[in-house]
């Protein structure tokens, strides 16, 4: 494997710059490890090795013309497959838009290009980011890169999964309820749920509105960094995007955590939690005592009824947002001009969906239906404010929240996928900060017989430079030993 592909975006994007390295000469030695892991990983759905290399061809030849180019100026990134590039195929993982080619850029496609980035491909995810495996998606499974017999964790598994495995540099996930911090942390490299507005969602294929961000992954902060501030800000097509003032997160890249005060509330440590995974989550709160921040335990009574609140919110704008795939307007049609249009729109969506998106779509039909709407969605809802406010008070007295991102280590592929509750129950402390809008990151802190431990912080909305200040702290003194197995 090329010396190239270990190289963080930062040192591609100033080698690219001063010629000591071409863009093409990276790209290509980006599809040659993609051929080479492709059948043990399938991070991938769709490569887009033509746009790629043109991309990187221009960007070499404005270089030699000396020619001002972008931020990430020949960077590989990889897109989650429910964030549309024009003329690409954009699938969801799902059968419904197997045969789906966007006619328009999402605006964070827009804008990794206006800075240069190279698209490398779209890549496996649950379907409709429906998940915390990848193990739902209809093209099959992502594999973890740090043991095969593993999931990558999900639902962004294809855009995590390719950045461990060194396919990419960088890459974009979408984060409803954790779909980005899981995968981070499962496969160890970091991951980032901004503050709810902070990246536009516009051509983000949507599960729950309310709840998700297109997210970066990286393999460390400064990258992660890089990405994040050539996508965010405002944008005239989605109306819940904000603008995010002066935030520079570059200038947060020290180490230095001294005064920064910690909660650590008792609940994200609660039943389910496996033993390594707190003891390795508590070292990394001591070592940052040690370097001169303070913490506190604290007790946040709400948080034990997130994931009810949650999962109710997801599946009820879920339902709501998949009744449009009809197989007349959108999605999968097939061939049935014999049949009435209420039998073809059935059969259309029995075909199209798989059996997790389908379970989704009647458990939010039923939560929103009258009579049930007020003891289940609405309160929900109620549920959800009150998280939102015992955090902000939580807020008053400490910088940051720090507990787990996953309660457990990596699991097997299969060992969840029978039993959907489970399943859910792995997503106990990432949904809080969708719930609240709030920024949460997952960095590696350890390692428990070669497989990785994710720290998770959430602070308040907006304050992304506390998170990434503490996240690169930790990634200074905290190395998990982990390697690869491709
Ligand atoms: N695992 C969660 C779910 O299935 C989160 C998914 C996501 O963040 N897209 O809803």
């Amino acid at each position: 494997m090329s010396r190239i592909l270990e190289l963080s975006a930062s040192e591609l994007v100033s080698k690219i710059r001063t010629q000591e390295i071409t863009a093409e000469e990276y790209v290509n030695k980006c599809y040659e490890r993609i051929k080479e892991v492709e059948d043990r990983i399938h991070a991938f759905i769709t490569l887009t090795e033509n746009i790629a290399l043109e991309k990187a061809q221009e960007i070499d030849s404005r270089i030699r013309k000396n020619e001002k180019v972008g931020s990430l100026s020949g960077v590989a990134v990889a897109i989650k497959d429910n964030i549309c590039i024009n003329d690409v195929r954009t699938t969801c993982a799902s059968k419904m838009l197997e045969n789906f080619i966007s006619p328009y850029n999402a605006t964070v496609i827009e804008r990794l290009k206006s800075q240069d980035a190279i698209l490398i491909g779209k890549t496996n995810m649950d379907e409709f980011a429906m998940g915390t495996s990848t193990e739902h998606s209809q093209f099959g499974p992502t594999h973890n890169p740090l043991d095969l017999d593993r999931v990558p964790g999900g639902s962004s598994g294809g855009s995590a999964a390719s950045v461990a495995a060194l396919e990419t540099t960088i890459s974009l996930g979408s984060d409803t309820g954790g779909s980005v911090r899981c995968p981070a942390s499962f496969c160890g490299i970091v991951g980032m749920k901004p503050t709810y507005g902070l990246i536009s969602r516009y051509g983000l294929i949507a599960y729950a509105n309310s709840l998700e961000q297109i997210s970066p992954i990286a393999r460390n902060v400064a990258d992660l960094v890089l990405l994040t501030e050539c996508i965010a800000g405002q944008d005239n097509k989605d109306s819940t995007s904000i603008d995010s003032g002066t935030q520079n997160l570059k200038n947060c890249l020290v180490d230095d955590v001294s005064g920064v005060k910690i909660g650590v509330p008792e609940e994200l440590f609660g039943i389910g939690t496996d033993e390594v995974v707190s003891k390795a989550v508590w070292e990394a709160i001591s070592k940052l005592e040690g370097l001169g921040a303070t913490f506190s335990k604290i007790k946040l009574e709400s948080l034990e009824y997130a994931l009810a609140s949650y999962y109710i919110i997801a599946m009820s704008e879920a339902s709501s947002n998949l009744a449009r795939y009809d197989g007349l307007r959108y999605g999968l049609r097939l061939d049935d001009e014999n049949y009435d249009w209420s039998t073809a729109y059935s059969r259309n969506r029995d075909v199209g969906f798989g059996a997790e998106v389908k379970r989704r779509i009647m458990l939010g039909t039923f939560a929103l239906s009258a009579g049930y709407y007020n003891e289940y969605y609405l309160k929900a809802q109620r549920v959800r404010t009150l998280i939102k406010q015992e955090l902000s008070k939580a807020f008053k007295d400490f910088d940051l929240i720090i507990g787990p991102t996953m309660p457990i280590l990596p699991f097997r592929l299969g060992e969840k996928l029978l039993d959907p509750l489970e399943m859910y129950m792995c997503d106990v402390d990432t949904v809080i900060a969708n719930l609240a809008g709030i920024p949460a990151i997952s960095v590696p802190c350890s390692s428990s017989q070669g497989l990785p431990i994710g720290v998770q912080m959430m602070a308040p909305a907006l304050r992304e430079d506390v998170l990434i200040k503490v996240a690169f702290s930790l990634e200074q003194h905290l190395k998990p030993d982990l390697e690869l197995k491709v």
